[in-house]
């Protein structure tokens, strides 16, 4: 049987009742910052479903930080709790109160971010980013199949989705100049990933197995990081990703939780060769979710996540296998989701291939890379339970 509830939700919506994302609001009259659950086109303030106890405490402040830590046993008993309230008449008038039009609220970051991790998992993105940066070496480097290949972000300057992105200034240098100069980039672009947020925490010199994903993780986000392709291109030699990523990465604003994701798990793609023991998953974390990548409202790429040869539990088994600990709050991107099609690439540099091929635009303009004012929109959506569609709403950015 098919789970309903008496809100109304509109035919399509990202947020039926088996979706339930949880994010951090103030309602636009007035009051402060609390944690919210999405349905249909509302919002239910569940600080005030709890109201006077503990765990109202808990989601009575400007993050979702606090009730994540409380852990998994928890995350079930209110995601079970506010089902069934919005599915029975049980307390329909306590409900009823609590329920904010979502045009009548401000969204804020979910989550105060611990510490940030970005991953490059997409064997179709790695590969493609090797055919343009190494053409006459391999596309993939020698690790690639064995571990899931990241780096360390700034969790600082992760921001939620409508918050403007300022162009960043850096040191660039093309090949054929004979030194850097310094000034905005003109290589600015985007990377469709999926965002994974930690909830519980884990002790230090103690590794996380990868079947242990989700004791630790809570839930999913849409996530850009916004790249520098030129400052990044001069200066990522030989550690990685610096100012070319630092200045901004953007998330959505709900929090999809892994048990609502439940039908969407599918097995990740063959990985070959075997990866060691502690990357070998029981049952797979791959993830069949649908994204789309608008530029200035138009349609220019669906990546498919299926498609990800690693997935977020071997990801964050990796991550900590060595002993790091893990922090509420710890938020980890999936790397650049690009398919096999040209139409399934999720950063321009593979979409115009290095600026070759420009995109058009609907006004007749063309784009390499970012120009000011433009607007960039993910969104996604996954098979929900009962055989209904959920949604992650959306992360959109406009260059400033
Ligand atoms: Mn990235």
């Amino acid at each position: 049987m098919t789970l309903q509830t008496w809100v109304p939700v509109p035919e399509g919506s990202d947020f039926p009742i088996q979706n339930l994302p949880y994010g951090v609001f103030t309602p636009r009259h007035g009051g402060g910052p609390r944690v919210g659950v999405a349905i249909g086109e509302q919002v239910l303030d569940l600080s005030a479903i709890w109201a006077g106890t503990p765990l109202g405490a808990d989601l009575a402040t400007g993050s979702l930080n606090r009730f994540l830590r409380r852990g998994p046993g928890e995350w079930a008993y209110v995601r079970e709790r506010v089902t069934n309230l919005l599915s029975t008449e049980e307390q329909r008038p306590l409900v009823e109160a609590n329920l904010h039009r979502l045009d009548q609220v401000t969204l804020h970051l979910p989550v105060e971010v611990a510490d940030y991790v970005d991953f490059y998992a997409s064997e179709q993105h790695a590969t493609n980013l090797g055919r343009i940066f190494r053409p006459d070496g391999e596309a993939l480097l020698p690790n690639w199949k064995h571990l899931p290949v990241g780096y360390h972000g700034r969790a600082g300057t992760v921001v939620v989705s409508g918050t403007g992105i300022r162009r960043p200034s850096g040191q660039r240098k093309a090949p054929g100049d004979a030194a850097p100069v310094f000034g905005p980039s003109v290589r600015l672009d985007i990377e469709a990933e999926m965002g994974f947020v930690v909830g519980a925490g884990s002790a230090l010199g103690e590794s996380v197995g990868v079947d242990d994903f989700a004791d630790h993780v809570f839930g999913a986000v849409l996530l850009n990081d916004w790249s520098a392709r030129d400052i990044q291109a001069w200066e990522y030699v030989p550690l990685g990703p610096f100012l070319g990523k630092s200045f901004a990465t953007s998330i959505s604003p709900w929090v999809v939780p892994l048990a609502a994701l439940e039908a969407a798990r599918v097995a990740t793609p063959a990985q070959r060769p075997e990866p060691l023991p502690y990357l070998a998953e029981k049952q797979g974390w791959g993830l069949d979710l649908r994204m789309s990548v608008e530029l200035n409202g138009q349609l220019v790429s669906r990546p498919p996540y299926a498609g990800m040869y690693w997935s977020p539990a071997q990801m964050l088994a990796h991550m900590t296998v060595n002993g790091a600990s893990l922090r509420t709050g710890d938020l980890y991107g999936s790397g650049t989701v690009s398919g096999p099609a040209a139409d399934q690439r999720g950063s321009l540099i593979e979409l115009t291939w290095n600026g070759r091929d420009p995109i058009t635009l609907a006004d007749g303009s063309t784009r390499t890379f970012l120009e000011d004012g433009d607007t960039v929109t993910l969104r996604a959506t996954a098979p929900g339970a009962d055989g209904v569609r959920i949604g992650f709403g959306e992360v959109t950015g406009t260059i400033v």
